[in-house]
């Protein structure tokens, strides 16, 4: 860390873009809106980008101008004293992992939009993950690779279809510091396989006080193909995947190696890491001088793993030639046979049709194993359940963690200063606490009712922005006259974003297209409807829903009601998540592991419609939000299709409207307000990240490295 009082505006400010902790902290971001709002607009929110292109005299100059150098010298301050604190939970609690901290492996991390190395849930999650770490000083370092395309970024064609265009990012405008080795040069790793090796250098990257680190194959002696094998998510066919994760888990176990980490917890987030387990086993036959299945078995007793996904086409499954070729040479060095070695991922050892499933190589090999909400415990323990045919279902070695939320990352600044008013200037460090949420109940209806429509004002704004530009784009002259009137902060505003996967069902709320016009086109309660999402480049189905939803919004008749968003990011469910009244979630039960945006929605005063999977099964009471159906489910997705859309018309027809517009004489609908006030109490806590993580720590993390405390390596 910079210190001292010698270092000029612009060095602080690089010091504080540097470490993701601004992104959670408003006061920082106010920084840079407060020098020049249009151009943080214009670097897309990247603070790197921004002082490339701002010199350290305009900085000074602004700076004097708006009197600002108290203001970055607090913060430079806020943010040494945050990195350097020693009283936190995890020094007081995770002592034990001080010199061999937790490793956290995923294949995607999202922590704000100006580093776009994540695609959705999953990647929001991990970064959420490293978030709360952070806050709570757990010891943990994270493993994932730099994508230099990112995802993608979509727009819709005339018809409604997506297209997704790949832009290149700028290293020099991220927050990477490039890892040395031990005489100084960039750190590179290297995998033999059967058809050459494999590099990859790696990035630092800084979150509040974890480190994660970043695999990137775009090295000098890498052939062409491989230099790209990084630079997109989940991009390609399954030979590049399986040449993906050997980087993450092989490449990522050697960084640890060459950096002197010894990890007392490998913790996979989803499959696509599992080989680590293997590296890792590697590297204690060496020193110990041990066969593979006693490393193997050492490796297990501190191994977690999270699953997230009860869908079959989730789980990353290879071709017996594809591990050969890739992990030939490895398994040799391991003293397997070919045999052996596909054995790790089949459920049958024997049955040589089977494909080497990253899933079941992590679940043999981890002692500790989760879903992500109880509901998802339950499908997993179900899903796998041929591992363990001995045993009842019940008796499946699954459990479940229920995700949570970095709350400070999705709170909206001006609900964080009510919250402030009642729960006391330290509660983001007491969070956990349910009984601090309780003074919620004091907040003014009318104060919180206030908040709640500026932010949804404010998301209005940001979408009426977001759908010009595509109406420019695709020549809607009509939308374009009328933009001002597109949404309406006095009518009830639902948000729907989500990944276009097909049991997600998207359109469900189109099904009835008259029942639904009549809630569009009512005069005296109207709704509207926000969409936004992306489905996956080779998912047509998936797309065809998308299509569905757009050419619905660009007809005359609703389109100033319902709407489409393109290219659904942190950003645009940054706003959403802040400024809606209501949240739709309706994926076909139970095949939601977990979602998470409906979290976010809580914080912020917006209520959830949700079907009864996922987490909202574990957290409706009947007064924090709304359900649609009762938990039914059948085996024709076609009759639950149905089903659940009568049950999503009833619901809204019958409660969800009539509550919204029952207001007093002053306009507030004090009801509403009471279930916001509920939900944000009994919800707040329970799933905010800083429990998902405590939860990890108590339940899997301390045991997992004292079992291995009384072995030597
Ligand atoms: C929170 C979030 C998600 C997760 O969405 P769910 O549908 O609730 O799982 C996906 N994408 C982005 C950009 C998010 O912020």
């Amino acid at each position: 860390m910079i210190k001292g009082t010698t270092i000029n505006l612009h060095d602080r400010l690089r010091a504080l873009a540097q470490n993701l902790w601004w992104t959670w902290h408003p006061e920082v971001i106010s920084l840079f809106t407060d020098l020049d709002p249009h151009l943080w607009r214009q670097v897309d929110h990247n603070p790197i980008a921004f002082l490339n292109q701002i010199t350290p005299e305009q900085i000074e100059e602004r700076a004097s101008e708006l009197v600002l150098h108290s203001r970055i010298n607090y913060a430079f301050r806020r943010l040494n004293e945050y990195v350097e604190k020693d009283k936190t939970w995890g020094m007081m609690h995770c002592g034990n992992l001080n010199n061999r901290p937790v490793v956290y492996f995923s294949a995607e991390f999202g922590m704000h939009e100006s580093l776009p190395i994540y695609s959705g849930g999953l990647g929001i999650l991990s970064g959420d993950h490293l978030k709360s770490a952070s806050d709570l000083g757990v010891p943990l370092i994270g493993i994932g690779l730099l994508y230099q395309q990112g995802y993608f970024n979509q727009s819709l064609n005339k018809d409604g279809w997506q297209e997704e265009n790949y832009v290149n990012l700028n290293i020099n405008n991220l927050p990477l510091q490039p890892v040395l080795d031990a005489s100084g040069q960039p750190l590179l790793v290297r995998i033999d396989t059967r058809s050459g090796p494999l590099s990859a250098r790696v990035w630092l990257v800084q979150v509040g006080r974890i480190r994660l680190l970043l695999l990137d194959s775009n090295v000098d002696c890498n052939s062409s193909d491989d230099c790209a094998l990084t630079s997109r998510l989940y991009g390609g066919d399954d030979r590049l995947r399986i040449r993906q994760e050997l980087l993450l888990g092989i490449g990522g176990a050697r960084v640890l190696q060459a950096l002197n980490i010894i990890p007392g917890v490998l913790h996979l987030n989803e499959g696509h890491s599992a080989f680590a387990i293997l590296e890792e086993s590697r590297r204690i036959m060496d020193y110990d001088q041990i066969p593979f299945h006693r490393a193997h078995r050492r490796v297990t007793l501190r191994t977690v793993f999270t699953t997230h996904t009860p869908v079959a086409a989730g789980h990353d499954r290879f071709p017996p030639d594809l591990v050969e070729e890739h992990l030939g040479i490895f398994r040799e060095n391991l003293g397997l046979s070919h045999d052996d070695f596909m054995a790790l991922g089949r459920i049958n050892p024997y049955d040589k049709s089977e494909p080497f499933c990253m899933t079941v190589l992590a679940l043999k090999s981890s002692c500790r194993a989760n879903g992500v909400s109880a509901i998802h415990g339950t499908v997993s323990r179900l899903m796998w359940h041929s591992l363990w045919p001995q045993r009842p279902e019940t008796e499946v070695p699954i459990g479940h963690i229920t995700n949570g939320v970095h709350v400070l990352s999705w709170l909206a600044p001006p609900m964080y200063q009510l919250f402030e008013t009642r729960l006391g200037q330290d509660w983001p460090t007491r969070m956990v606490h349910p009984d601090i949420w309780e003074t919620i109940s004091e907040i003014d209806d009318g104060e919180m009712w206030e908040t709640h429509q500026s932010l949804k004002m404010r998301l209005i704004r940001f979408v009426r922005r977001r759908l010009q530009l595509q109406a420019e784009r695709l020549g809607h002259s009509d939308t374009l006259k009328q933009i001002d009137q597109f949404l309406d902060p006095d009518v009830l505003t639902i948000g729907c974003a989500r990944r276009f996967a097909t049991y997600k069902r998207g359109d469900l709320i189109l099904s009835q297209a008259e029942r639904l016009a009549k809630l569009v086109e009512d005069t005296s309660r109207p709704i509207q409807i926000i969409f936004a999402g992306k489905a996956h480049p080779r998912d047509d189905e998936g797309k065809r829903v998308l299509q569905r939803i757009a050419q619905y919004s660009y007809s005359p008749a609703s389109r100033r009601r319902v709407v489409f968003v393109e290219n659904y990011d942190y950003n645009l469910a940054r706003h959403l998540v802040q400024g809606v009244d209501v949240w739709l979630n309706n994926p076909r039960r139970p095949l939601e592991a977990c979602g998470t945006s409906g979290q976010k929605v809580v914080l912020n005063g917006g209520l959830n419609l949700s079907v009864l999977d996922g987490w909202w099964n574990e957290a409706y009471d009947g007064r924090n939000g709304f359900a649609i159906g009762y938990g039914g489910m059948h085996n024709d997705p076609n009759v639950q299709y149905l089903r659940d859309a009568n049950y999503l018309y009833e619901t809204l027809e019958k409660e969800v409207i009539p509550l919204y517009y029952e207001r007093d004489a002053g306009g507030i609908p004090h009801l509403w307000v009471q279930r916001m006030k509920h939900a944000m109490k009994s919800l707040g806590w329970r799933f905010s990240a800083d429990r998902m993580v405590i939860d990890y720590a108590e339940r899997f993390y301390l045991p997992a490295a004292s079992a291995v405390s009384t072995v030597t390596r």
